[in-house]
């Protein structure tokens, strides 16, 4: 689940970061309301908090630019008051709920999950399946033939890009888009790196492989025979 935040205060946005990095979530940030007005019309994001009074380009702005733009993710506000008025309006603007400073991290990830679930249709959350190999994504495990496999956050988030997409190769360069955050080095090899340690968890002791490698275009995750 990939996260943008747009929050102009310094230490409040690399807090958040921090927690909802931890919490297993690929983050985004931005400091000003046009970078991330930006990023929020070209990216693809499951959920956006943004806060009110940003320099550029205010929270509002954003948000009504992105509804008129027909795109239907989530925001989380953060106001700085507790204001009737800012309420009402950000609602009808088409926000999905809003969180008033100063908050505790732990609420602002359980209105995290809870917009997350809700945006998440059913059938996505009883889990993925590619063979014998599959995912439960409200736990963030994997298993294949029923046997636990171990995963960090990033294998993870790879693993469950691969799956929803699955028997369609994947550009190195939409891998890095989806899993890893803006701060990415496309001119490395981490993404091969990565696909690597991932085989060794999902392929390396089954007799079928599911992860393919499309020589010159990127990766895939398939049953063989499909
Ligand atoms: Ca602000």
């Amino acid at each position: 689940m990939k996260l943008l935040i747009v929050e102009d205060e310094i230490k409040t946005g690399e807090y958040l970061k921090q927690g909802l990095s931890e919490a297993g979530f690929i983050v985004d940030l931005s400091h000003n309301g046009l970078d991330g007005h930006h990023l929020a019309m070209t990216e693809r994001y499951d959920l956006l908090i943004l806060d009110v009074m940003l320099p550029g380009m205010d929270g509002w702005r954003i948000l009504k630019s992105l509804r008129e733009s027909n795109k239907e993710v989530p925001v989380l506000f953060l106001t700085a008051r507790d204001s009737i008025d800012d309420r009402v309006k950000g609602l009808e603007l088409g926000a999905d709920d809003y969180l008033v400073k100063p908050f505790v991290f732990a609420e602002l990830l359980a209105r995290v999950r809870t917009l997350l679930r809700r945006s998440t249709s059913p059938a996505k959350e009883l889990g993925l399946k590619v063979a014998d190999l599959e995912l439960d994504l409200a736990r963030h495990r994997a298993s294949r033939n029923g046997k636990r496999i171990h995963l960090t956050a990033k294998e993870f988030s790879l693993l469950e890009l691969l799956v929803r997409r699955q028997g369609e190769v994947l550009p190195r360069s939409l891998i890095a888009s989806q899993v890893w955050d803006m701060n990415f080095d496309s001119d490395t090899n981490v993404i091969d790196v990565a696909i690597r340690r991932l085989r060794g968890k999902i392929d390396d002791n089954f007799e079928i492989k599911l992860i393919q490698t499309v020589r010159g275009m990127g990766y895939m995750i398939d049953t063989p025979d499909s």
